[in-house]
């Protein structure tokens, strides 16, 4: 086990692997297998029985996604960590780990679009309500809280508005309550640590910053092993009552020898047993692979976004620039306190000449790539009012923060000058 002291650094090259027992390779191996043989019949018991931890069936777990899991566990400052297929499934879970139809949870308005539709809609149809609030006023999640209430949701760094979430005010009106605080951190990975500020649960959406190479879709679930689920039983059922799928198992009491991880326990051998959406190995190598530089990267992420930001403020054809460092009061005294070492490596700006100078803009880049992703070592734009809040209404779009001339930038690794380069031949283009 690596010591848990030392940097983040450090901590992304050897937290969760030493070298292979049997080879010695330094390197994570791929264990590309969908079994593994047991010792005896004992020893296949106390897997299944929980008696003793270790590997089973690819679907529940593998031994590369278990070094990707020790890992970000240890960079989150968190006891244990579940990877899934996708930041989507990592969501999905998060919540369904602990409400079930007729219960509900309150989250954040401001979320990834994707995000946003699983709770309006497909939550929904499965009788989880998910009630929305205005996080500008941390009291909303109090007063939209009943007795069904099983989590507050949130983004650390939603985009498109870019506003940083209050994560420590949220956490400590859950935590009396019995209801924890999960934290969507994929745009903030090492610029927050949620955890430190309260919250129960961080959720990844690791196809971003997390892998950063744009090569592999995957999910990942933090627990913070910092909430009193056990105090709270009447508030948190699933973790506290006898599940009926696994031999009327309660959660908080069977896991209690193996450590404050009921909650990831449960993920992994319930939702992830039963619902199967595991990550492949090959996935959890590439996104090691990737969180081997992350320190390095996400700065210089930051740092590009920042310099871009004060560019475009300087330019006619731009009416707004949507950064951090160009918010003021509470906005930006929450981004000061939340994020450090650098903003996030996302810029928004709206175009004077609105929605025909934003697509133009877009047709014209040739340096940046025109997709619907974030987090990328390149440099990436998207036009959201011609794609992804294409389905929304113009006035809809706005209550986003997506105004129809609003174009959003990840800034890659590239140097400055040729980004700088290309979003100016754009911006002439666009008129
Ligand atoms: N959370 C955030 C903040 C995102 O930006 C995304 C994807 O864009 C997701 C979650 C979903 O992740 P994935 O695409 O890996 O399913």
């Amino acid at each position: 086990m690596t010591d848990r002291k030392l940097h983040p650094k450090t901590l992304a090259l050897h937290a969760g692997w030493r070298a292979d027992p049997a080879t010695g390779a330094v390197a994570p191996p791929i264990y590309q297998t969908t079994s593994y043989q047991f010792h005896s019949t004992e020893h296949a018991s106390n897997l299944f029985a929980l008696a003793e931890l270790g590997n089973i069936y690819t679907r529940i777990g593998n031994p590369t996604t278990d070094i990707l899991e020790q890992r970000m566990a240890a960079l989150e400052g968190g006891v244990a960590a579940l990877a899934v297929s996708s930041g989507q499934a990592a969501t999905a879970f998060s919540v369904q780990n602990l409400a079930r139809a007729g219960d509900n949870i309150v989250s954040s308005t401001d979320l990834y679009g994707g995000t946003w539709n699983m709770f309006a809609n497909t939550l929904k149809d499965q009788g989880l309500e998910v009630r929305f609030v205005d996080p500008t006023d941390p009291e909303a999640f109090r007063r939209a809280t009943d007795a069904r209430t099983r989590a507050y949701y949130a983004e650390t760094l939603p985009n498109p508005k870019l506003t940083v979430f209050p994560i420590a005010e949220v956490a400590a009106i859950g935590r009396p309550l019995g209801i924890p605080l999960i934290m969507d951190n994929t745009a903030a990975p090492l610029l927050c640590r949620p955890l430190e500020h309260g919250a129960a649960v961080v959720v990844y959406s690791t196809t971003k910053y997390v892998g950063g190479h744009g090569t592999s879709i995957g999910g990942l679930i933090v627990d913070g092993g910092n909430f009193d689920w056990e105090s709270h039983a009447d508030r948190q059922p699933l973790l506290n009552t006898p599940d009926a799928s696994y031999h009327g198992a309660v959660w908080t009491q069977v896991v209690k020898p193996l450590g404050p991880i009921a909650y990831i326990v449960r993920a992994r051998v319930i939702l992830l047993r039963d619902l199967g959406s595991a990550l492949s190995p090959f996935n959890a190598f590439q996104i090691l692979q990737g969180i081997e530089t992350l320190p390095l990267r996400i700065y210089e992420h930051c740092r590009n976004a920042q310099a871009i930001a004060d560019w475009l403020a300087a330019r006619r054809e731009v009416t707004t620039v949507i950064h951090p460092s160009r918010q003021d009061g509470s906005q930006r005294a929450r981004a000061d306190k939340y994020l450090l070492g650098g903003y996030g490596g996302l810029v928004g700006f709206e175009l004077a000449g609105g929605r025909e100078a934003g697509r133009r803009f877009i047709d014209s880049l040739k340096l940046l790539y025109h997709v619907a992703n974030i987090g990328d070592a390149r440099s990436l734009a998207i036009h959201p009012a011609s794609t992804t809040h294409s389905q929304l209404s113009p006035e809809e779009r706005l209550s986003t923060g997506v105004s129809e001339g609003y174009v959003r930038l990840s800034a890659g690794l590239e140097h400055i000058d040729d980004i700088l380069a290309d979003l100016d031949q754009a911006l002439a283009a666009a008129g």
